[in-house]
């Protein structure tokens, strides 16, 4: 079986993991870091660059960079990126190549197969989409598995033997989700789950902003589209502030000009209760998803005997404490609350994989929201369209297949045009449209002529729907119409065909790194006169690397080349192995 490398696809960061000997373990990038930030740039000759390069570019051309397009996921918007127009799929898709040639320089094996972490209340498109940024970068999606339950397994895994409730609150970049689950006997099971898929982290950074902007009169939206690089530079500052707050206990805030330049007189001060009072709304927000977690699980918030806190966001003090005041007791963070769900996802790749090391583990899920169509309803003799009829009721454990019997509105109605819906309120209007399905050629016959719809909801949280006919035995199913993230298999084709054009970031290529690492053992070998001549190609070579100029990289890459060569300690790539790569960097 091909080895299954776990993934977490975060707003802000990504990390990669497999379970290796028995654990999972955390796969380093090129850079040494197992975060990879989820930023995408594209320097002037065209190439991209994933990851610190690209947010480094990020702080001088903004234009020119993407982040935080994980909320897009599964929509139609297109983000710009130097001229460019990508969707958050495309750009999804380039963090997931970075990461699998991290992974296979790692590993020393292609990496064909992995498990995607997804907030647990993303719905079918984002999943969907997620699935088609694996399949864009090459790669399998064997399993979609929700962030906190990943969280959950990595607690689980190295807990087998314990009998408590866990409670999982999750605050990534752009995310919010609260899991409650039970542990006993090896056996994890989600109880309920809860969320929210547009707060998280960057909400916090944004309302500083906003704070700032708002004392010298200006508004955060136009003022971003208005002043690119203003907002760009006091975004980084209030991101910095913000995670001061965490050490420091104070921090302040400087006002960037137009022109990004800082105005050291025009200064916030931030301590705790001031950021606080700023961030109350969002709190307000955080709180709701847990009383109606604990609400679904029929779990007082006594009955819970560890929370555990995931997601960069939750090392926010006006997190903990809340978290701390709600339930009575200090969370749990035996593991690093940005790399906890990573692991969890290399678990769940032992799971499929049937390592012996998990033999004894089981793990139930549930679907976190409730599924429907739209019906409609007779009052007095009046009809009315709008209404909603769940089919799987939100915190169903997964995967499930229900049936439901809906009728015709009128006699000899020939069509029916089935809307499906994800969500929790009583009108169509104020859930989500998932899709819909036709249902055609209905033989003749009295309204209320019969119809069974049967949803099914596998364990990648993806969702199948399926009308029969009972009259005729007619069977009618969809894959959705509606996601707007939809290829067909050969735009697919074409998307991955473009993929492989894009051209990567030297900095980023492992083959340049071995020659740095080689030019760098070299510089202790050769002779002191020529020790300082070496040190300079190599700290040529590097700059170049770090330009993204293909003129002067491939000049300078000669040149260090040469140099080596007129040393007497000429470089031979086939003696390089990435190994020696991986190793120096581990
Ligand atoms: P993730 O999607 O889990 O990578 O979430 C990262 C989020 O955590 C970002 O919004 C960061 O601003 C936030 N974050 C990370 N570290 C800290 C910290 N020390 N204090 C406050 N926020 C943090």
């Amino acid at each position: 079986m091909d080895l299954i490398v776990g993934i977490d696809l975060g707003t802000t960061n990504s990390l990669c993991s497999v379970f290796k000997d028995g654990h999972p373990v955390l796969i380093p990038n090129t850079h040494g870091s197992f975060l990879t930030p989820s930023v995408i740039g594209i320097l002037e000759d065209g190439q991209i660059v994933v990851g610190a390069s690209a947010k480094e570019l990020r702080v001088t051309h903004p234009e020119r960079t993407a982040s935080v397009f994980k909320r897009s996921m599964g929509t139609d918007r297109t983000i710009e990126v130097g001229g460019q127009s990508f969707t958050a799929t495309k750009l999804s898709s380039l963090v997931l190549c970075a990461l699998r040639r991290d992974a296979e320089a790692f590993l020393g094996c292609r990496v064909k197969e992995v498990v995607v972490t997804v907030p647990a209340y993303f719905n079918d498109n984002q999943r969907q989409a997620t699935k088609q940024a694996g399949e864009m970068a090459g790669l399998k999606v064997r399993r979609i598995i929700n962030e906190p339950t990943a969280a959950a397994l990595t607690y689980g895994f190295h807990d087998r033997g314990a009998e408590k409730h866990l409670m999982v609150i999750d605050l990534g970049g752009g995310t919010f989700d609260v899991t409650l689950m039970e542990i006993f006997e090896g056996t994890l099971e989600i109880i309920s789950t809860a969320g929210e898929s547009m707060l998280g982290g960057e909400d916090f950074t944004d309302r500083l902003m906003a704070t700032v902007l708002k004392k010298e009169g200006l508004h955060l939206e136009t003022t971003e589209m208005k002043q690119p690089l203003r907002t760009a530079r006091l975004r980084e500052e209030c991101e910095m502030a913000k995670r001061q707050l965490m050490t420091d206990g104070n921090s302040r805030i400087r006002l960037p000009d137009a022109q990004g330049t800082f105005d050291e007189s025009k200064a916030l001060q931030l301590n705790p209760d001031v950021f606080a009072k700023i961030v109350q709304p969002l709190m307000r927000r955080i709180r709701d998803p847990i009383n109606k977690a604990l609400r679904d699980g029929d779990c007082p918030p006594e009955k819970i005997d560890d929370v555990i806190l995931v997601g960069g966001a939750t090392r926010m003090p006006v997190m903990q404490k809340f978290v701390a005041d709600f339930f009575k007791k200090r969370p749990l963070v035996s593991f690093n609350p940005d790399e906890v769900v990573a692991l969890g996802a290399a678990v769940q790749a032992a799971l499929i994989g049937d390592d012996a090391a998990v033999d004894e583990m089981v793990m139930t899920d549930v679907c976190p929201f409730t599924l429907g169509v739209e019906v409609a309803k007779e009052f007095g003799g009046r009809v009315s369209s709008g209404y909603y009829q769940p089919v799987i009721h939100r915190n169903t454990t997964i995967p499930v297949s229900r049936e439901e019997q809906f009728g015709t509105m009128v006699p000899n109605q020939q069509e029916v045009l089935l809307m499906v819906y994800q969500g929790e309120s009583r009108k169509v209007a104020d859930n989500l449209c998932l899709g819909e399905l036709r249902i055609v050629d209905i033989p003749p016959g009295p309204a209320g002529t019969e119809i069974l719809v049967r949803f099914t909801y596998d364990l990648n949280g993806l969702l199948e729907v399926e009308a029969m006919l009972p009259s005729t035995g007619r069977k009618f199913n969809t894959v959705l119409t509606n996601h707007s993230s939809s290829l067909s298999s050969e735009e697919l084709a074409t998307a991955v065909a473009e993929m492989q054009k894009l051209k990567f970031y030297p900095r980023d290529d492992l083959q340049h790194q071995r020659l740095v690492l080689y030019g760098e053992r070299m510089v202790g070998e050769v002779g002191p006169f020529h020790r300082q001549q070496l040190e300079d190609a190599i700290d040529v070579f590097e700059h170049a690397m770090s330009m993204g100029d293909r003129e002067l990289f491939d000049r300078a890459r000669l040149g260090l080349l040469m140099t080596l060569e007129q040393m007497g300690v000429g470089y031979d790539e086939t003696d390089e192995t990435d190994e020696d790569v991986a190793g120096d960097r581990r």
